[in-house]
């Protein structure tokens, strides 16, 4: 940071990025003549992973409303649009260019969450000849002090501790200095299947017009992924939709939370989830607003909404939505390229269209490209479980969840690919990795009924892939897993098994097949 005043004729000029949509930001308290904002389409950022389609409509429809909204309130804006002739096509020749065009006497911009944005910034900064300060985003309820004091002197991460210190900390459903309910966490009240009776709302979706945006999409050859109808784009275009998403969630799908989070059917894509992330991620919401929501639907009508399905939403928002956050800030860049079990296999074709016969996955992955969406469990234990069972190079599963997802930004991304799922990091983020069998799968969707597989065998021509994959998947790892004590009971039931070999053949066949 510079300290030379402001020259009241050159303005300053202030970048606002895509994900930082925030209204609440003390940026906009004020109406400054001498502040010009810039937001700016470019090419860079469409294109540094294939995107899903309605993941870049959906962020330069959120970016163009809030350039609107902001300059109604009367600040002064800049926008470049993608198709604009003079646009340079990267976030740091833009902000040189208009810097330049403005003379401007200064630079500021928010803190980026991505490594990648911060040190093209962060470069561009040293090479100018006016001041440059970057400020905090004021979204997030953590930072760096927080965490080393959390971790001060511990080896390991655990997500829980973590958690516990932000309830404490935030004073979030606390009495006190204990947990309202009793507990800190009501997990196991939260891993029931769907039953075949219950009432699933429909998801709330908004109807917007965005095809002369998508048609701009394909005027610039912007190469995406996935379908979407633009004449009735179903994503929240501001603050307003996204709390009006929020209240929704609140109203009819929180009392059944906690309940379902784990569970997958063929009947919903969303099932009781919240659908809240890209409103989050563009910080469209502020967690600590998203939080208080729930907590107050709750209190208004405790006999609808327990604490159980209550603190399992808000632990995904202040503990592991911090969390992951926290791992990258520390890990990061090496995070990027950690492969523990040296994984090196392509990503099967199908990831692309879900033309496969193993029905969880077709499902999940046809879902995907329509919705540019899927709950955790099915990120977690359908394609990542795969991914990670059938030896993915995490480098390819990393850029599939970074492009096919709406709420997909690499800082919450990478942390859940590379570490949660794939277990790349080799135990930063979790003490042993994801991976299931079918039975898992078949015990928490209805997935299996309609599959061509059978998930209870293990060997011929029905049996289900996941079985002899995730055996397969402990026996090629025993020297760095067999000494987990959190995994020692499978070593001892693998080698109590009388058809091991069958069971690898079958594994190794599937897995040449691919
Ligand atoms: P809900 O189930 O309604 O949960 C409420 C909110 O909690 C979410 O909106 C989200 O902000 C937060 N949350 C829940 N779980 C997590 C988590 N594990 N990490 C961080 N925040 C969480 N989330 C992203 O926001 N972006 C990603 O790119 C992303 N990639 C993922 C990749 C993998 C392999 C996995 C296993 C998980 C990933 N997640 C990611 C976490 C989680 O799956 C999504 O946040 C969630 O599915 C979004 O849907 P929702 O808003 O309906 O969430
Ligand atoms: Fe998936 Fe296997 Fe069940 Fe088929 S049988 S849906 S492949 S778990």
């Amino acid at each position: 940071m510079h300290s030379n005043p402001p020259n009241p004729k050159s303005p300053t000029v202030r970048l606002i990025l895509g994900d930082q949509l925030s209204h609440y930001h003390s940026w906009y308290r004020e109406v400054h003549d001498d502040v010009v904002y810039l937001m700016a389409e470019v090419q860079s950022e469409a294109s540094y992973v294939k995107h899903h389609v309605q993941k870049v409509l959906g962020f330069f429809q959120a970016m163009r409303t809030f350039a609107h909204e902001l300059e109604q309130a009367g600040h002064r804006i800049i926008y470049v649009t993608l198709d604009d002739k003079q646009n340079q096509g990267s976030l740091s020749a833009e902000c040189l260019r208009h810097i330049a065009l403005h003379s401007a006497s200064s630079f500021e911009y928010q803190e980026p969450d991505e490594w990648r944005l911060q040190e093209e910034l962060r470069s561009m900064c040293a090479s100018l000849d006016i001041p440059s300060t970057c400020v905090q985003s004021e979204h997030f309820l953590s930072d760096d002090v927080l965490w080393s004091t959390v971790f001060k002197g511990k080896k390991t991460r655990i997500m829980e501790n973590f958690y516990r210190f932000m309830r404490k900390h935030h004073g979030i459903l606390m009495n006190g200095t204990d947990p309202i309910g009793g507990a800190w966490n009501f997990d196991k009240e939260n891993r029931k299947s769907i039953p075949k009776t219950i009432d699933i709302p429909e998801p709330l979706s908004f109807d917007h017009d965005v095809t002369e945006l998508a048609s701009m999409l394909d005027r610039m050859n912007i190469t995406t992924i996935g379908t979407v109808d633009a004449s009735h784009f179903p994503w929240p275009k501001n603050r307003v939709e996204s709390l009006t998403l929020m209240d929704f969630f609140n109203k009819h799908l929180l009392s059944n939370f906690g309940r379902y989070q784990d569970a997958m059917t063929n009947r919903s894509w969303s099932l009781f989830h919240s659908r809240l992330s890209f409103s989050l991620n563009t910080k469209m919401l502020h967690p600590l607003e998203v939080i208080t929501s729930a907590i107050d639907a709750m209190n208004k009508n405790p006999e609808l909404i327990s604490i159980e399905q209550v603190e399992g939403y808000v632990r995904q928002i202040l503990g592991w939505r911090e969390y992951m956050r926290g791992i990258y800030r520390e890990y990061m860049p090496q995070y990027a390229t950690l492969n523990a079990f040296n994984h090196t296999r392509q990503l099967p074709a199908w990831f692309w269209t879900g033309d496969t016969p193993m029905h969880c996955l077709s499902m999940t992955i046809k879902q995907s490209l329509d919705h540019a969406y899927a709950h955790h469990i099915q990120r977690l234990m359908i394609t990542g479980n795969y991914a990670l069972l059938a030896g993915i190079n995490p480098d390819e599963v990393d850029a599939w969840y970074l492009g096919i997802y709406m709420d997909a930004i690499e800082w919450v991304e990478m942390p859940n690919t590379r570490g949660m799922s794939q277990f790349a990091d080799g135990g930063i983020v979790g003490t042993k990795p994801y991976v299931s069998s079918a039975s898992y799968i078949n015990s928490m969707s209805d997935y299996c009924k309609g599959c061509a597989f059978d998930p209870k065998k293990k060997v011929g021509e029905d049996a289900c892939p996941f079985n002899s994959l995730y055996w397969h998947f402990y026996h090629r790892n025993r020297a760095m897993l067999g000494g987990n004590n959190r995994i020692g009971m499978m070593y001892a039931v693998w080698d109590k098994m009388q058809n091991k070999e069958e069971i690898l053949a079958q594994a190794d066949a599937h897995l040449n097949a691919l």
